[in-house]
C-alpha cells in the first residue's frame, strides 16, 4: 500500500512522514477532540471535511522545519485540498519535488484491504495470515481488520476517491509533474518502479 511504499521513502531521503490517515486514527484513538469529531466518517470510508483537513495540514506542516522536509501520504484528496495546499506552499516560499500517484485497479484493492490487519494497541499493520493469533508483534495488542477495511467501506472509499481524487490530481498536475506509477505486483517490485523515477 502507499503507507509501506512512504515507510521508505522517508527513511532513505530523511523526511518526515505525514499521513493524514494515520493522524486522524490516532486521533480516534486518543479520544481527541479531532478524533471525536472524525471517528463515524472514518469508520463509514468517508472523506473528512476540507476545512478540518486544511487546519490539520497548516499545523502539522507548519511544525516540520523547511530543511528536513517531508512527504504527505493521503493528502490532498479533493480539489479544495489541492488548491488549499498551493495556497500554503505559496505562504510558507515552499514547493513539491515530487507528485507519486501510485494506481491499482479496485478488485486488487479489496483484495489487499480485506487481508489487512491493523493493531489496536500501536497502530502496526500485519496480513492476516500471519498473524493467526491476531496479536501484534511490536506491542502485543489485539490485530483487528480495520473498521473503514471491510469491503463494503473499501468499495464506499473507492467510488468517493474516483469522483474526488481525479480534479485533485488535476490541480497538482498543472503545477507539478505528476509520476504514474503501477501499483501492481509484490511491493519491492512497487518500491523498484518509485525508485527510478526518485532516482
Ligand atoms: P488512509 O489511511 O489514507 O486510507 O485514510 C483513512 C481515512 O482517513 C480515509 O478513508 C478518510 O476517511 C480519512 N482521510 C485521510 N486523509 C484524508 C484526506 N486528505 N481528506 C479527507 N479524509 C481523509
Amino acid at each position: 500500500s502507499k503507507g509501506t511504499q512512504a515507510d521508505w521513502i522517508v527513511k532513505s531521503h530523511g523526511l518526515k512522514h505525514v499521513s493524514t490517515g494515520d493522524i486522524l486514527r490516532k486521533a480516534v484513538r486518543d479520544g481527541s477532540e479531532l478524533g471525536g469529531k472524525v471517528e463515524g466518517i472514518l469508520n463509514a470510508g468517508e472523506l473528512v471535511s476540507d476545512a478540518v483537513m486544511m487546519d490539520l495540514i497548516y499545523e502539522v506542516i507548519s511544525n516540520i522545519s523547511a530543511e528536513q522536509g517531508w512527504l504527505l501520504d493521503g493528502f490532498p484528496r479533493t480539489e479544495a485540498q489541492s488548491k488549499g495546499l498551493m495556497k500554503l506552499l505559496d505562504e510558507i516560499d515552499e514547493t513539491v519535488d515530487f507528485v507519486i500517484d501510485i494506481f491499482v485497479d479496485n478488485d486488487e484493492i479489496v483484495r489487499r484491504l480485506s487481508g489487512r490487519l491493523t493493531c489496536e494497541g500501536c497502530g502496526y499493520v500485519g496480513v492476516a495470515k500471519n498473524n493467526l493469533n491476531n496479536t501484534c508483534s511490536k506491542c502485543s495488542g489485539s490485530m483487528r481488520v480495520r473498521k473503514d477495511d471491510k469491503p463494503e467501506t473499501v468499495l464506499n472509499r473507492q467510488e468517493i476517491f474516483r469522483a474526488m481524487t481525479r480534479p485533485a490530481k488535476d490541480v497538482l498536475a498543472n503545477e507539478y509533474y505528476v509520476h504514474r506509477i503501477d501499483g501492481h505486483g509484490t511491493p519491492a517490485e512497487v518500491a523498484q518502479r518509485i525508485k527510478s523515477v526518485l532516482s
